[in-house]
């Protein structure tokens, strides 16, 4: 059987084993060794020392996947947010809120208001001083408006609902994986 010399890597004492053999527990300190074969030199390595490299490759790959994921949930969160953007009537884009819905529809509603009560005022002014009859129909592009500043408070107000629904979903799943990511990292 070949024979090599070698030094423990642990203490440096001179090591003889047999050339086939991957590891050896010196006789000296008691450390176990791997024998390491590059080329045509031998050396030898504490074996707690390749356990411990070996786990921390294993703890990082384990925290590269969750911060990955936690990455891609990101990502995918922009996404959507832009999907719930509303366009407002400067051609800005925003998301949407409640407190924005009331006052933009309040907006428009108060708007109606005053158009319905000055064209009424008007129209049965001028009705007075003879004017045609089809006058009378000015009052109501106020109701109209009226109307419209409803519709669009309650449209901007389902759509604030939607987005609050989904961004707590976004949210509960990040915190999801942190968590996760975190009892990995302490049991490993
Ligand atoms: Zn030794």
């Amino acid at each position: 059987m070949k024979v090599i010399p070698l030094n423990c890597n642990h203490c440096g004492a001179p090591l003889e084993v047999a050339a086939n053999a991957r590891f050896v527990t010196c006789g000296f300190c008691d450390a176990r060794l791997s024998i390491q074969h590059t080329g045509n030199s031998y050396s030898t390595e504490v074996l707690e020392d390749l356990r411990a490299t070996t786990d921390q490759i294993a703890r990082d790959i384990k925290e590269i996947k969750s911060s990955t994921a936690i990455e891609r949930l990101d990502k995918q969160w922009e996404h959507q947010r832009f999907n719930h953007m509303v366009t407002d009537k400067h051609g800005g884009q925003h998301l949407p809120s409640k407190g924005g819905a009331v006052f933009g529809g309040g907006l428009i509603v108060a708007f109606g208001l005053f158009w319905t009560i000055m064209a009424f005022g008007i129209t049965s002014a001028g009705r007075m001083a003879g004017a045609p009859g089809v006058i009378g129909i000015f009052p109501v592009f106020g109701l109209i408006f009226i109307a419209a500043g409803v519709f669009n408070m309650f449209r901007i107000v389902k759509k604030a609902d939607a987005y609050q629904h989904e961004q707590s979903n976004y949210l509960r799943e990040r915190r999801r994986l942190l968590e996760q990511s975190e009892r990995e990292r302490s049991s490993s």
